[in-house]
C-alpha cells in the first residue's frame, strides 16, 4: 500500500463505501490520514463491576453468563438481554430492537464494553454498550466525522490500518522551522492524532497537524497577494480629479466615517502603489457611496472601473443605483448578468471593450473570460465574504494591476481580522448616517405570532413596507419550518387590502426582478421572502421585518437580515419568532434585543460557537480548515503566519525546490483554480 494508492485498496472497501468516502473527501490513503478526529472519548476509565454507579460512562471486562432473546411491541421488535459477570458482581446488558447481535455474543466468553450505567428495577444496567472481544476499545478512542453509509467502527478500522504508512508522510516543513516553533515530527503527530496513548502527546501531534494547516492557510493568502501587489507598480489616478465634485453632487452630507475612509482610498489612488484595501461597515453604513466616490476618481482619471456583487438583485440595485448619481457627471454605466440574452451580453461586452462604458456592475458574469477591459483601473467586490479567494483574484486579472476595493458587512472580529487581513489596508466604517434609530428587537414565541402581525399591520397603515424571512421555500417534512409559500398564503389573507407577494432563490430570475421592483416602487406592500435579501437591499420605506423559525439562523444572518430595515427616516421593527426550545437560538436572541453592534456581535458569535464547532470560514471567502479551529488556535496562527512570511519573502511563488510539498498542499486547500497564483 502507498500514500497514493486509491481507497478502494483497503479491506472493506467497494464501490459503495469509495462513494460514501468520497463525500468526505476521501479518496486516496494519503487523503484518510489527513483525516482527523472530531473528538475523543476516553475509555481508559476501566472499572469492576461493583465499582459502578449510576451515570456514570465505564470500561468494564465481563463473561457473558446467559442470553435471552424476547419479542415486544406485539412481537414485531425483539430485545436481547445478557447478563454479564466480572469477579466482583453482575449486570445487564441490554439490546433493544438488535436481533442480529444474537449470533454476536457466545455465553462463557469475555467481551469488553463501553457504555454509560443505568439502573433499573435496582439493578445495574447497560443500554446500547460497544463491545468488543479485545482491548481494542479501551484507551483514547477517536471520533471520526461521518457520513451514510460509514460507521465509526469501519472508520476506526480503514485508520488503523492506514497508520502502517505515518512514516511515509512527506514533511513539507525545514529542519530549522520545526526547531525553532519546537514541533514534533509528521509521524509522530499522525500516530498521536489519531489513536493518542495520552492526553499529553495528543497536544503536542495536534499542535503540529494545526501549525501545518495554518501555514498551508498562510502561504497561500499571502501568495495571492504578494502576487497582486509585490514588485508591481499600480495606477496612480490623477491628482487633479477631485472627488468633492461628487460628493457635493450627493443628497446627503457623509459622515465623518465615510468621509475618511474616502480620504483614505483616495490617498491610496494617488499613489502609485496598488491600493488593497478592505473596507468594513455594518449594514447601512453607507459603502455604497464610498464606492462611487472611488469610481469617480478611476472614470475621471480615464479608467474603467467594475463592481461585482453576489447577487443579481443587488447588482441590478447596484446598477439603478450608478445610473441615478453619475448619468449627470457624464459616466456611462453598464450592466452583466448571466440570465442576460446571449445577444445582450455580447452588446455589453463589445462596448466595454471599445470602452463606450465607463463603469459596469454586475454578478460572477463579470468574471466570464469573455469580458475584456481596455483599460481596467479599479475593481471592487461588494459583500466580499460571498465570494472565494479564487473569484476575487479572477476578476483582478482582468485589467493591469488595477487597484482594489472589497468591502463586507459581515463584520470580522478584530482578534481575527488581524491576523487573516494583517497585510491588507483596513477602512472601517463606524457610524451610521445621522437620524438612523436601532432597530428595535424583540424575541416573540410562536404563539404570540398573531399579535407579531397585528403590528406589522399597523405599519402597513402608516404606509411602510415589510420583510417576513423564511428559511425554506416549499413545506418539507419537519412539519415545524413555516414555508416561504404557507406563510405568503397566510398573509395574503390576513392583510387582505395590502399587496403580499412572495420572492424566493428558486424563482425565475426574471420574475424576481419584477417582484423586487414592485417592492421598490411600494406597490408591493409585504414581501416573504428566503434568504435572498440578505444582502444589500436597500429599501428605506420598509420598516419592519419578521424572521420565522429565527432559530435556524446564524447570528451573522440575523444581523444581516436586520440591516434590511432601519435605513430610512422612520423607527423600524425586527421580530424573531422562535420555535422550539434551543438553548442556543434564545442566547443569539438576547444578543440581537441587546446590540444592533456587528463587531460585538461577530465576537459574540464566537464565543457561542460550541468547541470543536469550526469557525465559520465560507463566510468569509476562506476555504474550510480540517483540523484548526481559528477562535481557539490564533496563538498558533500567529507563529504559523511568521514562518508562512519567510518563504514568501525567500520564494514568492514557490518555485524552489525545497517548498514544492508546502505548493502541493496551498494548491490542495484552496483549489485547482489557485495554481494561477503560482
Ligand atoms: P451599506 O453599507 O449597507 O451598503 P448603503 O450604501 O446601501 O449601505 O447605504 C444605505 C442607505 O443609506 C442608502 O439609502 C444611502 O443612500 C443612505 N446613505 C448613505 N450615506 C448616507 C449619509 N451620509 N447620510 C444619509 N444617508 C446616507
Ligand atoms: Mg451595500
Amino acid at each position: 500500500m502507498e500514500l497514493k494508492d486509491s481507497i478502494s485498496c483497503l479491506k472493506g472497501v467497494g464501490p459503495r463505501k469509495s462513494e460514501a468516502l468520497a463525500k468526505l473527501n476521501i479518496r486516496t490513503v494519503e487523503d484518510l490520514m489527513f483525516f482527523f478526529p472530531r473528538s475523543y472519548e476516553d475509555r481508559r476509565c476501566r472499572k469492576e463491576i461493583c465499582q459502578l454507579r449510576e451515570d456514570e460512562t465505564a470500561v468494564i471486562k465481563a463473561e457473558i453468563k446467559l442470553a435471552v432473546s424476547d419479542r415486544y411491541r406485539k412481537g414485531r421488535k425483539q430485545i436481547l438481554r445478557l447478563l454479564a459477570a466480572d469477579d466482583t458482581g453482575t449486570i445487564e446488558v441490554v439490546f433493544f430492537n438488535a436481533g442480529y447481535l444474537q449470533k454476536s455474543f457466545k455465553v462463557g466468553t469475555e467481551y469488553v464494553f463501553y457504555g454509560k450505567v443505568s439502573a433499573a428495577f435496582g439493578k445495574l444496567q447497560m443500554v446500547h454498550p460497544d463491545f468488543s472481544k479485545d482491548e481494542g476499545l479501551t484507551g483514547i478512542i477517536p471520533v471520526y466525522p461521518l457520513t451514510k453509509g460509514i460507521t465509526q467502527k469501519e472508520m476506526r478500522t480503514w485508520q488503523k490500518t492506514a497508520g502502517s504508512l505515518y512514516d511515509k508522510a512527506e514533511e513539507m516543513l525545514s529542519e530549522e522551522t520545526i526547531e525553532r516553533n519546537r514541533l514534533c515530527s509528521m509521524e509522530y503527530a499522525l500516530r498521536n492524532v489519531h489513536f493518542p496513548q495520552e492526553k499529553q502527546k495528543l497536544l503536542e501531534g495536534k499542535y503540529r497537524l494545526v501549525f501545518d494547516e495554518l501555514m498551508v492557510l498562510q502561504t497561500g493568502l499571502m501568495a495571492a497577494r504578494q502576487n497582486s501587489i509585490d514588485g508591481r507598480s499600480g495606477i496612480a489616478f490623477s491628482r487633479q480629479v477631485s472627488v468633492d465634485e461628487y460628493i457635493g453632487s450627493l443628497p446627503y452630507e457623509l459622515t465623518g466615517a465615510q468621509k475618511r475612509c474616502i480620504g483614505e482610498i483616495n490617498d491610496d489612488l494617488e499613489s502609485e502603489r496598488i491600493m488593497n484595501r478592505l473596507v468594513q461597515g455594518d449594514v447601512g453604513s453607507g459603502k455604497t457611496a464610498v464606492a462611487e466616490a472611488a469610481i469617480y476618481k478611476a472614470v475621471k482619471s480615464g479608467f474603467q472601473a467594475v463592481m461585482m456583487a453576489p447577487t443579481e438583485i443587488l447588482a441590478k440595485q447596484h446598477y439603478e443605483g450608478l445610473k441615478a448619481n453619475f448619468e449627470a457627471h457624464g459616466i456611462k454605466v453598464g450592466f452583466l448578468s448571466g440570465s442576460m440574452k446571449a445577444s445582450e451580453k455580447r452588446a455589453v461586452q463589445q462596448d466595454l471593450r471599445d470602452g463606450k462604458i465607463d463603469v459596469i456592475t454586475g454578478t460572477h458574469a463579470i468574471i466570464q473570460p469573455e469580458v475584456e477591459f481596455c483599460r481596467l483601473g479599479l475593481v471592487i467586490t461588494d459583500e466580499q465574504h460571498r465570494f472565494g479567494v479564487n473569484q476575487r483574484i479572477r476578476l483582478k486579472e482582468k485589467g493591469t494591476n488595477p487597484n482594489i476595493l472589497v468591502m463586507t458587512a459581515t463584520p470580522i472580529p478584530r482578534t481575527l481580522a488581524v491576523v487573516l487581513y494583517g497585510d491588507l489596508d483596513v477602512s472601517v466604517i463606524d457610524e451610521l448616517p445621522p437620524g438612523r434609530q436601532p432597530v428595535k428587537t424583540r424575541c416573540v414565541r410562536n404563539k404570540m405570532r398573531n399579535s407579531c402581525y397585528d403590528f406589522v399591520e399597523k405599519q402597513l397603515e402608516q404606509g411602510r413596507q415589510a420583510y417576513v424571512v423564511t428559511p425554506l421555500i416549499e413545506e418539507s417534512e419537519v412539519m415545524d419550518v413555516r414555508s416561504a409559500r404557507q406563510v405568503a398564503q397566510e398573509l395574503s389573507e390576513k392583510f387582505s387590502g395590502y399587496n403580499v407577494a412572495l420572492i424566493h432563490g428558486a424563482m425565475k430570475q426574471q420574475e424576481k426582478d419584477e417582484k423586487m421592483a414592485l417592492f421598490y416602487k411600494g406597490e408591493i406592500d409585504v414581501l416573504v421572502a428566503t434568504v435572498v435579501i440578505e444582502v444589500g437591499i436597500n429599501v428605506p420605506n420598509a420598516t419592519v421585518i419578521v424572521i420565522e423559525n429565527a432559530e435556524r439562523f446564524g447570528l451573522a444572518q440575523l444581523h444581516q437580515l436586520r440591516g434590511r430595515v432601519g435605513r430610512g427616516k422612520y423607527s423600524s421593527y425586527c421580530f424573531l419568532i422562535l420555535e422550539g426550545n434551543s438553548e442556543i437560538a434564545e442566547k443569539r436572541c438576547d444578543i440581537m434585543e441587546k446590540s444592533s453592534d456587528g463587531f460585538f456581535i461577530a465576537e459574540e458569535d464566537l464565543k457561542l460557537r460550541g468547541p470543536g464547532e469550526i469557525f465559520g470560514m465560507k463566510q468569509h471567502g476562506l476555504p474550510d480548515l480540517n483540523i484548526s479551529d481559528l477562535a481557539k488556535h490564533l496563538d498558533i496562527l500567529n507563529h504559523a503566519k511568521a514562518e508562512a512570511k519567510k518563504i514568501i519573502e525567500d520564494d514568492p511563488l514557490l518555485r524552489k525546490n525545497q517548498n514544492q510539498q508546502l505548493k502541493r498542499r496551498v494548491i490542495r486547500l484552496f483549489g485547482e483554480d489557485f495554481s494561477l497564483n503560482l
